[in-house]
């Protein structure tokens, strides 16, 4: 029963919730009816609600707005602060060059000596590379006023773009003021950089005008100040002043001649005209020159060299030496010297002085036809040179090499024919022209048999022969190409070869020459037999005309003490440099270094036959097994050579005691000199060899086979016969791996 009573007490309490439940609902029911029934909108409270809410949003979003537009405004004043503070810089910087300005043009009154001359060109270039810094930094400054000045833009924009007239009126007029000032201070701070930007430009100008001032008075001092040093650079240039004149008919051949004669006497009042003329009109120079010109009586000679070769600007071997060396030679001794080469496209014109082309065009014969060749001309080592570059189709000397071209015949016939043309037309009268190996061969016979009956021929022909292994030989027909009489040559005591049917450059010169010389004694002995390539019979006919003569080196260029291409300069008194450059060149190629005194042998050397490879190759792996060091450095004209050579340097790549650099480089030349303690040359035959004269230059010693010119110049240690203060290195005889290892 009370169970009963409990459920019913429970059933009451439920139907009360239900019944309260149920009201709630129907009011809720009611609710609804009454707002769904009527227009909300139509409720001011609420629309008033909506608007606020609404405006509340939009203000939240310029406050965003202005909030991100403060951050920029601050951003540009810090770029406006900064770039104040750049001009403050600016403006001292430049403060400081006005008054280094004023010193300088106060020095410039009072000219001092010519290394202190130097020393302010040396600080007016710093001067010069800090302002050319400083205009550089103003242009990237004035690069980022013009981003600054975009952002502004920008920020005006979005401002207006914002249109909130109606909203925080104050706030914008801020804004605005804030950018107008922003404005205004960028105007102020962009007219100063440009003012400053013009006034560096301007002060670089003024630089430049000191500066060249100052070049051109120390340029004029140090040519017043000639004291013997290098005043031929001075007289060859007023010669090809005078020549140049002369082909351009500016003057007379009489003048030209008694000008000539003056330089060769080296006439004091021709080069102080020279001087103070300088930088005018030529016309100026060239009339107070003739007023000068009185005849005068020659002892010295004036000497030409026509050659295929001349170190620096266009070398292969040894006769590029010989014809700067020798040209050097001749003209200290007080004869008017000049060279004649071909304008190769792959000489060293960085090694020519003043190369300039002159207003005219030679023209000269070949194969029947006239053609015009440009002249240049420009000092190489102080010494007068000519430059043929012939406008002929065949591009003869525009071949990026010196020799080794199909046709290399006609090239030097041209040459030699064009030189000789230029000589002649210049109207010179050259008492010696001096002519060198085959490839100029041909100006004996054209000499005699074309230009002596035009007149020409004050001249004598000097013929010197560096090499007989190398005659230039060709069939008969292709003497006419030069304009040479092939019938009237083509005989056995003339141009015919001696042993086939063709015709022989040298041997032409041979006959045609008033003296022919060759590079040794020895070899002058030897090519009287075998040596001399079929034309030892041609020699003993003419050997009263033939010597030998033991060719030098250049010891201006050769020379430790002076050698700017070594890492220390040094000499026979003082050998300490040796040591270092050694030290130099093994850290250059990578040589073990750890033993200093570990000997080091080097080999410079043209790859051929005639130089012994297979005694090359032998010294390199001997020294490898010794426990010696080898450098060689050489190329070769034969592929098989090259790349038997390519071969021997792969097998030695990670060996660090030998190193073979298979190609030409006078500059590692010099440091191979320096750097070696022995040099080998095992020539089969050596018409004179100048790379032992050069190492016993350097300090290193020689060892050399005994044959033509090494055996004239190297003196074995251990030769009793020789007094002991010539002995000099090491010499063998056999050409084998026995006689070199001996
Ligand atoms: P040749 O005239 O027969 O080549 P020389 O001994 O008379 O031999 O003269 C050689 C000249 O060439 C030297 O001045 C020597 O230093 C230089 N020479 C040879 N080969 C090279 C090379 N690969 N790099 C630089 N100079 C070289």
């Amino acid at each position: 029963m009370e169970h009963a009573d409990k459920i019913l007490k429970e059933k009451e309490a439920l139907q009360r919730k239900i019944n309260i439940l149920e009201t709630r609902l129907s009011e809720t029911n009611a609710q609804h009816k009454l707002s769904s029934e009527g227009n909300v909108s139509d409720s001011p409270l609420l629309l008033e609600f909506d608007v606020l809410k609404e405006d509340n949003i939009l203000l939240k979003e310029d406050i965003e707005f202005f909030k991100t537009k403060l951050i920029e405004i601050a951003e540009t004043e810090e770029g406006i602060f900064k770039l104040e503070k750049e001009r403050a810089l600016l403006d001292a910087s430049l403060r400081e060059l006005e008054s280094r300005f004023i010193a300088a043009q106060a020095n410039m009154m009072k000219l001092g000596p010519r290394d202190a001359w130097w020393e302010k060109v040396e600080k007016l270039e710093d001067l010069l590379e800090t302002t050319a810094n400083q205009v550089e930094h103003a242009a990237v400054i004035l690069d980022h006023n013009h981003d600054l000045q975009d952002r502004l833009d920008n920020l005006e924009a979005s401002l207006q773009a914002a249109n909130i007239s109606k909203f925080s009126c104050s706030l914008v007029d801020l804004l605005q003021q804030k950018v107008k000032l922003v404005e205004d201070r960028f105007q102020a701070c962009n007219s100063e950089m440009h003012s400053q930007i013009e006034l560096y430009e301007h002060s670089i100008v003024e630089f430049h005008d000191t500066l060249s001032k100052l070049i051109e008075e120390s340029e004029k001092r140090s040519l017043e100040n000639f004291t013997g040093n290098m005043p031929s650079e001075l007289w060859s240039k007023i010669s090809l002043l005078i020549d140049g004149w002369l082909l351009e008919k500016k003057i007379a051949y009489n003048d030209a001649s008694m000008l000539r004669e003056m330089v060769r006497k080296r006439d004091s009042r021709l080069r102080e005209a020279y001087l103070s003329y300088r930088g005018t009109e030529n016309r100026d120079v060239m009339d107070s020159f003739l007023k000068m010109a009185l005849p005068g009586t020659s002892s010295g000679l004036h000497i030409a060299h026509i050659a295929a070769e001349m170190a620096p600007v266009a070398k292969v071997g040894g006769l590029a030496d010989v014809i700067s060396g020798l040209g050097k030679a001749l003209q200290k001794k007080g004869h008017l010297v000049e060279i004649i080469l071909p304008k190769y496209d792959c000489m060293q014109v960085d090694q020519v002085s003043n190369l300039k082309v002159l207003d005219v065009l030679v023209q000269s014969y070949f194969e029947g036809n006239m053609f015009n060749n440009k002249i240049w001309t420009g000092t190489v080592e102080g010494l007068p040179v000519y430059f043929i570059e012939p406008q002929h189709p065949a591009m003869f000397f525009s071949r990026a090499q010196y020799y080794g071209e199909h046709d290399d015949f006609k090239r030097f016939a041209y040459f030699s024919r064009a030189a000789l043309e230029l000589l002649y037309q210049s109207g010179k009268k050259v008492d010696i022209i001096h002519c060198h190996d085959w490839q100029t061969a041909f100006v004996a016979p054209l000499y005699w048999d074309v230009y002596a009956n035009l007149g020409f021929n004050s001249a004598r022909i000097c013929f010197t022969c560096h090499n007989f292994e190398y005659q230039g030989t060709a069939p008969a027909r292709d003497l006419a190409w030069c304009g040479l009489d092939v019938e009237h040559l083509d005989r056995p005591d003339r141009m015919r070869d001696n042993s086939h049917g063709r015709i022989n450059a040298v041997k032409g010169a041979i006959v045609y020459s008033n003296i022919v010389t060759t590079v040794s004694p020895t070899y002058a002995l030897e090519v009287r037999s075998e040596g001399g390539r079929g034309l030892q019979d041609t020699l003993k006919v003419h050997s009263r005309k033939f010597l030998g003569i033991l060719n030098g080196i250049d010891t201006d260029t050769w020379n430790p003490s002076t050698d700017r291409y070594l890492k220390v300069q040094y000499n026979a008194k003082d050998l300490q440099g040796k040591a270092a450059n050694k030290a130099a060149l093994r850290e250059q190629l990578n040589l073990a270094s750890a033993y200093p005194s570990q000997p080091l042998v080097g080999c410079i050397t043209r790859l051929v036959a005639q130089k012994g490879v297979h005694l090359i190759r032998h010294a390199i792996y001997k020294t490898a097994e010794l426990g010696g060091q080898f450098v060689l450095l050489g190329s070769s004209p034969v592929p098989e050579i090259q790349r038997e050579f390519e071969g021997i340097a792969d097998h030695f790549q990670n060996n660090n005691n030998i190193r073979l650099i298979l190609k030409y480089d006078d500059a590692l030349s010099h440091c191979i000199y320096a750097a070696s303690d022995m040099f080998i040359v095992p020539s089969i035959f050596e018409p004179c060899g100048l790379t032992q004269m050069i190492a016993m230059r350097y300090g290193s010693v020689p060892i050399v086979r005994k044959t033509g010119g090494l055996n004239d110049s190297v003196f074995d240690f251990d030769d009793e016969t020789i007094p002991m203060e010539v002995r000099n290195g090491f010499t063998f005889v056999k050409a084998d791996e026995q006689g070199l290892s001996s």
